[in-house]
């Protein structure tokens, strides 16, 4: 039975496209689990003026499509709902913002808990922490919590700069900076598939891992983006925070309880021990590309130079490949192969894990073993053996041991933004990324975007296809090849 959450939940950004897409559906799944239930209130805040009736029919429309939602639980669900016009950057519409917060806080008997939540251009962040904190909004009795979006920064001293500002309001403790892919199921899953199985956990080493392969791949190009993606581009938008997570969720050593400090510990260390590359270094292990116009099925699919919003001469990377590695001892001279990318064949998210192969007795030269991890769209397990061919011979077949989740189950289980909320109401901050790990991940990243810094070649690759020829070449000079080659294009998805 879930824990029923007291608490004022205010929304910076309540009219925006994360609001409506994820945060209301999340919050009505709590609801009708039963995490938020009568003692909770939502103040979502937006410039345009706002009924509270027509906030509620935005926050209805959000959710009313959601699998079993009934017109009752959507109404009871929506009444929660108040709106308040709100100029982040006016000291006075706090004010208001605080009394209406304290009003409801009585109304609905939360005990003084806060939930802040950043849903809104970064560029906003450090200014509403600074006057939460000015304008005296936080409570004295009950939590105050911190919860903000992506991207937290766009290299380290942006990063830096910004968490000074919102440590000067918030602690540690009370900021859960949101990477959603940490609320994806397969990417809870890791822990217990290393951790809870010795079959893994005694070979998941330098001694017995020849390379480990993360994919990341979209299918769609920038859409509506451009605004946005044209500052940031594939390294920071992708590799800096959920590539960067997955590393460390693989690499990590075991934590000594399942707790939030002591995953961060180990995670934490993980990321301190990633070897940061000199610019000659970057240059020579990572390789970006942008996609150029192909025909698919007849369709024309434009460049990405051709979009709408995107320079002619843009220089921003739509792809990423790249080969990194950690110092630490039980992984140093593990390749750890990483890519990313819009207008690839196929969306999917998934890890490899390839296993040396035998190299002495019966089986000398057998193909490696291969372990795949399915993040999305389907989620699931391969393994891939060498097994032995029906019939009187002892000669060697590959055979895949497959798991997936039932897709119905998968569908039914929260989704991510459901998880993270739920668990930044309930005060569990494992899932969020702590100060250090962004650290040291734009350490990473600002290596490598130093060492393109003066590079004005822009390797392109078709729409649809898996990249540019350099991502596969970035294998090839190691004697590797990327483990998922998809052959079949579906640009839909
Ligand atoms: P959006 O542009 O759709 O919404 C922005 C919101 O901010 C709107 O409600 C707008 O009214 C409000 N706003 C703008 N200026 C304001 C001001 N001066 N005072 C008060 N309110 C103001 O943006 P979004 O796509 O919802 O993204 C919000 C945040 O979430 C961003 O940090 C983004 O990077 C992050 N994010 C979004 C997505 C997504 O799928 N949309 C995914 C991951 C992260």
């Amino acid at each position: 039975m879930t824990e029923e959450t007291h608490a004022v939940i205010i929304l910076f950004g309540g009219s925006g496209d994360l609001a409506r897409r994820k945060l209301y559906p999340a919050m009505f799944g709590l609801f009708r689990r039963g995490q938020l239930c009568q003692h909770f209130a939502v103040i979502g805040t937006a410039r345009r003026p706002w009924s509270d009736a027509y906030y509620r029919e935005i926050v209805s429309a959000a959710v009313e499509d959601e699998p079993g939602a009934t017109a009752g639980q959507v109404a009871a669900f929506a009444s929660h709902f108040y709106y308040q016009s709100h100029d982040v950057t006016d000291a006075a519409h706090y004010t208001t913002l605080k009394d209406l917060a304290a009003k409801l806080d009585d109304q609905y008997a939360v005990g003084g808990n806060r939930l802040y939540y950043m849903a809104m251009a970064p560029s906003f962040f450090a200014t509403i922490a600074t006057h939460l904190k000015s304008e005296a909004l936080l409570t004295s009795t009950g939590f105050n919590r911190l919860v903000i979006e992506k991207p937290f920064g766009h290299d380290y001293a942006s990063a830096k700069e910004l968490n000074d500002s919102i440590t000067a309001t918030f602690d540690e403790h009370q900021i859960y900076r949101i990477d959603h892919y940490l609320g994806k199921e397969m990417v809870q899953a890791i822990l217990a598939l290393r951790f809870a199985n010795p079959l893994f956990k005694a070979v998941w080493n330098k001694d017995y891992i020849q390379d480990i392969q993360i994919t990341l791949a979209e299918a769609v190009g920038v859409e509506e983006r451009a605004g946005y993606y044209e500052g940031a581009g594939a390294l920071r938008d992708m590799v800096q925070n959920h590539i960067m997570q997955l590393v460390a969720y693989l690499t990590m050593a075991e934590p000594a309880a399942k707790t939030a400090a002591a995953i961060h510990e180990v995670k934490s260390a993980a990321f301190e021990a990633l070897h940061v590359y000199t610019p000659a270094e970057a240059a020579a292990n990572f390789v970006r590309g942008q996609y150029a116009a192909a025909t698919i099925n007849g369709t024309r699919i434009n460049g990405y130079r051709e979009e709408t919003g995107v320079a002619a001469d843009s220089l921003t990377d739509t792809f990423v490949a790249g080969k990194l590695g950690v110092d630490s001892p039980s992984f140093a001279g593990v390749p750890i192969y990483v890519r990313t990318g819009k207008r690839l064949r196929r969306k999917s998210t998934q890890v490899t894990v390839t296993f040396k192969p035998t190299t002495s007795g019966l089986f000398a030269g057998a193909a490696p073993t291969n372990l795949t991890l399915y993040l999305e769209p389907h989620q699931g397990y391969s393994l891939f053996i060498n097994g032995k061919q029906l019939g009187t011979t002892t000669a060697l077949m590959p055979e895949e041991l497959k798991y997936r989740h039932d897709p119905h189950a998968a569908a039914n289980a929260p989704e991510a933004y459901e998880r993270l909320i739920g668990s930044a109401l309930a005060g569990d901050e494992t899932d969020f990324t702590r100060w250090q790990e962004v650290a040291a991940a734009w350490h990473f990243v600002d290596a490598i975007a130093a060492g393109w810094a003066d590079d004005p070649t822009m390797p392109t690759y078709p729409a649809g296809s898996m990249g540019p020829s350099e991502a596969f070449e970035l294998l090839a000079k190691d004697g590797h090849q990327w483990f998922w080659q998809p052959t079949h294009i579906r640009l839909a998805d």
